[in-house]
């Protein structure tokens, strides 16, 4: 195959334009027919009001190596794409099938690999599966009743389920997992167009169909799940897994158990911790979600009044900014025409989160706006320590707005009075809300930090620091305040238990947890032979 990197296109372009440039970059003569595959597209806005896609594109036609040979164009090259593939099983019998703890992006995709290689795995999953989760969370929502084992953070699918399904990650990916995944994700239901965009998302609306079909497959071919069942405790005899206990005091004998736990199973966290799982604080970022109006970040990413001209999807942004006092502040899970969501999962503890639906065709923009915060903040003597400061930010925030979201208006922040009510645009918010002061959540220097990193923002995006923007408190769960160690089989010091995922410390978003869960599968399977 041909690859052909940087080649650019202006918005609006038709196919056969692509073709077109293809055909003329490759000097493909005109009566020569070949085929060719989109891999990437990105927009490139950096030269407004002109709009351009940027394509890396395979291509296939006769006598490839010839071709980019006579072209000696740094562009285009020559690969060999194989694909993601299994490693060989082990050798090592196991006398049970593996257990995974979890039914969220790691635990759904280590049980999709050891399910296809004839595992037969058996999923954990201290929540309900998505259809009477969805139920559960639109009652919170309403209502305000929490259920704490079905809600935004627990239950099929794990966090990301009412997110705004955003599938991008920074990680390289040498061995063709991220586009494994996203594959896997078309297979049952979700769009193609994310096989190839530079960002791509799928709404919570996709999300919830696909983790459906997914299961439903599983389950077809050899998987257990077993729903409402949380993992309470743990055997170890001679420093190897014995067996798993569930919370109605089932005793599950186990050799192999993948725990993806996700970043909110707290006292699972602990009671791991009980049993001297080694693990370590890991530095993590808070903040508050800011909602801005969707046409002001479209205006500024796209150049005037170029979204529907162009009938482009509502723009994404990304701000970042490191100050002298050590602290980073950056815009977090962005979600463009997206709503705030209370995504609490513990009694008398509040915190938010974004999501939106596949058109993000909500009125409002929002992102996390947050703070670095490290061990030196809370005193690390002990590795749950991130996590208890986490728990008493929520719990003030519980507080501050009686069960509901607090949310003030940013110039009132500034000048630390609560707010009476919105400003040019109202707040697009899944729970209930009220107005309240947000200062004194986060220490003095926090604080400071988060005001200067608004202003700085606004430099790179005119008016982000609007005396009207909506800020909600608090956004506590960026990612998993512990590490749990594992070595590089995957594997912790106790034998047989394999922590994962965005809870143990080694992703941060739906596709890195899914690489995540498809690497410590194959760590299983390069081991392990399965029960016949
Ligand atoms: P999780 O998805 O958290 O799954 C862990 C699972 O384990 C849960 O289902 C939980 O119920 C279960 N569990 C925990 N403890 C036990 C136990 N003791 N016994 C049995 N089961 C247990 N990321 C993105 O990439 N894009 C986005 O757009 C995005 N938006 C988000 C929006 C929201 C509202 C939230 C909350 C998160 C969002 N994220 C997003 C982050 C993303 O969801 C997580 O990074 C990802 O889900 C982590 O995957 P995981 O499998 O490691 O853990």
């Amino acid at each position: 195959m041909i690859k052909i990197n940087q080649l650019k296109l202006p918005v609006g372009h038709s196919q056969k334009d692509l073709e077109d440039k293809i055909r003329k970059t490759l000097r493909i003569p005109s009566k020569e027919t070949f085929h060719y595959e989109v891999m990437r597209r990105s927009l490139d806005a950096r030269k407004k009001p002109s709009l351009f896609y940027v394509y890396c594109i395979y291509v296939t036609i006769r006598q490839e190596n010839s071709i980019v040979k006579k072209l000696h164009q740094p562009s285009v090259s020559f690969v060999t794409e194989t694909g993601y593939r299994f490693s060989e099983m082990g050798h090592e019998r196991l006398n049970r099938r593996p257990v995974i703890v979890g039914a969220g992006p790691c635990g759904l995709f280590a049980a999709w690999q050891l399910t296809l290689a004839g595992y037969a795995p058996l999923i954990l999953e201290r929540g309900k599966q998505v259809e009477d989760r969805s139920a559960d969370v639109e009652r919170f929502w309403e209502t305000g009743i929490l259920q704490p084992d079905s809600n935004v953070q627990f239950g099929e699918g794990g966090a990301g389920t009412f997110s705004d399904g955003k599938l991008n990650t920074v990680v390289k990916d040498p061995s063709g997992r991220n586009r494994y995944v996203l594959e896997t994700f078309v297979k049952f239901g979700a769009p193609s167009d994310i096989l190839y965009d530079a960002k791509p998302h799928i709404g919570t609306d996709i999300l919830a169909k696909v983790i459906k079909n997914m299961r439903d497959y599983l389950i077809k071919h050899g998987a257990e799940f077993r729903f409402q069942t949380c993992l309470k405790d743990i055997q170890i005899k001679e420093n190897a897994l014995h067996a798993l206990v569930t919370e109605d005091d089932t005793v599950i004998p186990a050799d192999v158990a993948i725990l993806a736990l996700g970043h909110s199973a707290r006292d699972t966290f602990t009671m791991l911790h009980r049993h001297q799982l080694p693990m370590e604080a890991k530095n993590f970022a808070v903040g508050f979600r800011v909602e801005h109006p969707q046409q002001m970040i479209d205006d500024v990413m796209y150049g005037n009044g170029k979204r529907n001209a162009l009938r482009l999807p509502a723009a994404p942004y990304k701000v970042t900014s490191n100050f002298p006092n050590g602290r980073g502040v950056y815009s977090f899970c962005m979600c463009p025409g997206g709503y705030v969501v209370n995504a609490s999962s513990m009694k008398e503890k509040t915190c938010v989160n974004g999501m939106s639906y596949s058109g993000r065709s909500g009125k409002n923009a929002n992102s996390a706006i947050i703070v670095s915060v490290s061990p030196a903040d809370y005193g690390a003597q002990d590795p749950l320590d991130g996590m208890h400061f986490q728990e008493t930010l929520e719990h003030k925030t519980y507080q501050l707005g009686n069960g509901k979201i607090p949310q003030q208006l940013f110039g009132d922040y500034r000048q630390n009075i609560a707010s009476q009510g919105y400003g040019d645009f109202n707040s697009q918010t899944k729970g209930q809300t009220c107005f309240a002061n947000l200062r004194g959540l986060m220490t003095e220097d926090m604080e400071h930090s988060f005001l200067l990193g608004m202003e700085h923002f606004s430099n790179i995006i005119p008016q982000f620091d609007r005396s009207d923007a909506i800020l909600s408190g608090m956004e506590t769960r960026t990612s998993s305040p512990v590490r749990i160690m594992r070595d590089t089989n995957g594997e912790s010091r106790v034998h047989g238990i394999y922590p994962g995922g965005e809870g143990a410390g080694y992703a941060g978003g739906i596709m890195s947890a899914a690489m995540d869960g498809l690497r410590l599968a194959d760590d299983v399977m390069k081991r392990y032979h399965p029960v016949y």
